[in-house]
């Protein structure tokens, strides 16, 4: 049994995914192949992506727009150190550590979920609980994996407590870490996981069901929508949803790197 077979049973999305012709999802560009079909794994056009340019100096005692400046003006090693010592919202009141982001910093994927739980908060990575084990599943399903071109981010970088969702505030004063993040990675295609990210990416407050399946764009950059793989342990109707949408995100980047390589 091949690899790929056992990920998407793991899903449980085995034999569903070969049911194409259902795709809710209006792909970007129609493939030949109504099949998820998968690109080779890597395809490095990065030509012409530059990150922001960085600011000349940088000012200390800060108010908003200044803090927020200030960081849109960061290298990783400074974001990282920021970001490690933030205490502008009330989230760092009850946290264990933050949660920065984890992976591949040349990375094409980037994915973006909510806000760290219990385990993350331990270990200062996201996506390490249960819901993580799903996400890892979910990348290795379109041949991807953690750290090789994807990089994986949260919408605020402290745990709520109890797991609660980040409060409009919170989110606010977090935001700017995660633009940072975009700007310098400067990936081809956000996902984002959920409710919570796509509302901070997006803006807005609408439903997964209405935002899955079409191309958005945030902070410039094209993104995708499907639903947060800790609401998909609890759902498995809405696993074969996600598949497809995981597939529409694939012929996406297909695209993507296509029209990329055709420019450089
Ligand atoms: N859920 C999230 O949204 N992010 C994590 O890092 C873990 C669980
Ligand atoms: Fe800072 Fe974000 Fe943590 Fe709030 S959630 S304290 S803004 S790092």
């Amino acid at each position: 049994m091949t690899m790929r077979r056992e990920m998407l049973q793991e899903l449980d999305l085995w034999p569903i995914w070969r049911l194409r012709n259902s795709a809710a999802a209006t792909p970007l560009r129609e493939t030949p192949d109504l099949e998820c079909a998968l690109p080779s794994p890597h395809v490095d056009c990065r030509s012409g992506l530059s990150p922001t340019p960085r600011a000349e100096a940088r000012p200390t005692g800060l108010d908003a727009t200044g803090r927020r400046e200030a960081i849109l003006s960061m290298d990783w090693r400074e974001l990282k150190q920021a970001v490690a010592t933030c205490t502008a919202c009330r989230l760092h009141e009850n946290r264990t550590q933050t949660v920065f982001g984890v992976g591949d910093e040349q990375a094409d994927w980037l994915f973006v979920g909510e806000g760290p739980g219990a385990e993350e908060d331990q270990q200062g990575e996201p996506f390490v609980g249960q819901a993580g084990k799903l996400l890892d599943n979910m990348l290795a399903a379109i041949h991807l994996k953690r750290g090789g071109n994807v990089y994986i981010a949260n919408t605020v970088k402290c745990r709520p407590p109890g797991n609660r969702n980040p409060q409009a505030d919170e989110m606010a004063a977090c935001e700017p870490y995660l633009v940072r993040q975009i700007a310098l990675l400067q990936p081809k295609l956000i996902v984002a996981l959920g409710k919570v990210a796509a509302q901070g990416l997006l803006g807005g407050d609408r439903s997964i069901a209405s935002l899955r399946g079409t191309l958005h764009q945030a902070h410039g950059i094209p993104l995708v929508v499907t639903y947060h793989p800790a609401y998909l342990l609890r759902s498995l109707p809405d696993k074969a949803r996600a598949w497809e949408d995981l597939c529409f995100a694939v012929r996406t980047m297909h695209g993507l790197q296509t029209d990329a390589l055709a420019a450089s």
